[in-house]
């Protein structure tokens, strides 16, 4: 357990010098082995740094790496009345968070959390046997600036420990702290709605997912004013639960409320679905309700799990709908633990999140309306392969016609490293042919190689997904 960056290096230095493999653990949130893994010798925990601090020499926010979610949130609104765009989960960590890329509610409006690092503190293993500790800055240049643009959004665990993040905006002027991050919305107006399946039929369901997708394909401009929009659905197996939907809309929006509503209608057409009347929330205070009233983020994270993703680019198809239709009303399979089978479809992309460019960050997908979560958890280890087999049929039935995977292209745009899944490096799922790099980080990866190359050249930090330098 770390305590400060001289921990983490002295921690890093004594398992290079006998050998050993290690891991590295911020929140503990990661959906897969990376962490937690049979090999792994030693485990670099940061879950005690977590110190956030306003850096006037940088004119950025220092966030430790260990720090979670909700006290980021809470630290940076209560202190300066600025923000990150990040995820819902109050206990994720920021050390995985924010190198995957790290998206949430507010990120149609203000981007991924790993466009706003400015800096990186990270503890590297580039020299023989010598482990140091290095700043590399969005205003470095040559292979310090290759370090900084890794760690933003080309995956944890990859090319060393950081201790300690930088966080100030793109284009940030002025010298005030609140001028050098995003100010969330002093209010929010949320909507919810709730469909039982009784009440769905095939055509119904139909309606609503492409309904769903199309709103988010004509409003995915970086520009678009519905950018202060951002709108979940759950869709949950039969047997788990029913349909919801989660709408958050900036209050000080122009014609926020218009906005909503026209949202609101678009989606629900021809559907059946009535949402509750919307509500008119403090941003904190809605932020904290979401967090803790979400029942997948209460749970899963102590269950086990699966979860695939994919970048869409265009609506599902009506085959598309057909299939995911079948397995979410499928009698053959229940789900019935304290976890649940689900999809998430919604607003984790589009709006600023495709204001830059693919290659600006180590974050490829910037072209993308929405994605698409099929996820399960559930308690039992005897029960894996049903539980593995439900969600691996869906998603292969869903990208059936591109090998199983949603291969980028017009349609798609791959997957999120912060949703790894391990079967998309097994030609039994992954029938595209597409290596599994190309969906998560594009033409990105060979960056990426040359950055592990210099940096991490005997591969130290490594798992099951990290960049390859060959
Ligand atoms: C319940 C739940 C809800 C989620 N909700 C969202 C969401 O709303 N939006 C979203 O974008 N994502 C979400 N995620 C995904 C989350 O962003 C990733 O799982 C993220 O990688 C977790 O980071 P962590 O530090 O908590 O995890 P860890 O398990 O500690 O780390 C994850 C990976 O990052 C590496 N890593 C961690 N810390 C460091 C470090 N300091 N330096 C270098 N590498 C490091 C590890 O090696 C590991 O590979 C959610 C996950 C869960 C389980």
């Amino acid at each position: 357990m770390a305590g400060k960056s001289e921990h983490v290096a002295k921690a890093v230095q004594a398992a290079v010098s006998t050998g050993k493999r290690l891991s590295i653990r911020s929140g503990g949130h990661s959906y897969a082995d990376f962490t937690y893994n049979k090999d792994v010798e030693v485990i670099v925990d940061l879950s005690m740094m977590n110190d956030i601090f306003y850096d006037p020499r940088r004119k950025a926010f220092a966030i430790e790496s260990g720090a979670q979610l909700g006290h980021i949130y809470e630290t940076l609104f209560r202190g300066w009345g600025v923000t990150l765009p990040g995820g819902v989960c109050p206990a994720v960590g920021i050390g995985g968070h924010a190198t995957g890329g790290g998206h949430g509610l507010l990120s149609r409006q203000f981007g991924n959390v790993c466009d706003l690092i400015e800096a990186v503190e990270i503890v590297v293993a580039d020299r023989p046997n010598k482990v140091r500790t290095v700043i590399a800055s969005r205003e470095d240049t040559g292979d310090l600036k290759d370090l900084w643009w890794a760690c933003c959004g080309g995956g944890g665990g990859s090319f060393g420990v950081i201790t300690k993040f930088w966080f100030r905006s793109r284009g940030a002027t002025g010298s005030r702290p609140a001028e050098q991050l995003p100010q969330p919305p002093r209010e929010v107006l949320i909507s919810t709605a709730f469909a039982p399946w009784q009440q769905m039929d095939e055509t119904r369901f139909t309606h609503l997912l492409r309904n769903q997708c199309q709103w988010y394909v004509e409003n995915s401009d970086p520009a678009s004013p519905a950018s202060a929009l951002c709108g979940l659905l759950f869709v949950q197996h039969v047997s788990s639960g029913g349909i919801g939907m989660l709408t958050q809309v900036d209050a000080s929006a122009p014609n926020a409320e218009k906005l909503l509503e026209e949202y609101l209608g678009a989606v629900t057409a021809n559907t059946g679905i009535t949402p509750f009347p919307f509500r008119r929330l403090p941003w904190m205070a809605s932020t904290v309700t979401i967090d803790t009233s979400n029942p997948t983020v209460m749970t899963n994270a102590t269950l086990r799990g699966a979860v695939k993703h994919a970048y869409l680019r265009q609506s599902f198809t009506k085959e598309q709908c057909a299939a995911i239709y079948h397995h979410m009303t499928r009698p053959d399979y229940a789900n019935t633990s304290p976890g649940t089978a689900m999809i998430q479809l919604g607003a984790m992309a589009g709006g600023r999140m495709n204001a830059l460019a693919p290659g600006d960050t180590a974050l490829p997908q910037r072209r993308s309306a929405l994605v698409a979560m099929f996820e399960n958890f559930w308690v039992e280890a005897a029960e894996d392969a049903k539980h593995l087999g439900w969600v691996r049929d869906i998603y292969g039935q869903t990208f059936a016609s591109t090998g199983g995977y949603p291969v980028p292209g017009d349609r798609y745009e791959g997957c999120n490293i912060n949703a790894p899944d391990l079967d998309i490096t097994n030609p039994k799922f992954n029938k595209s042919g597409v290596p599994w790099h190309t969906f998560y980080f594009g033409d990105n990866y060979r960056r990426l190689q040359r950055t592990k190359a210099r940096w991490d050249p005997k591969n130290v930090f490594r798992h099951s997904l990290s960049i390859s330098a060959h």
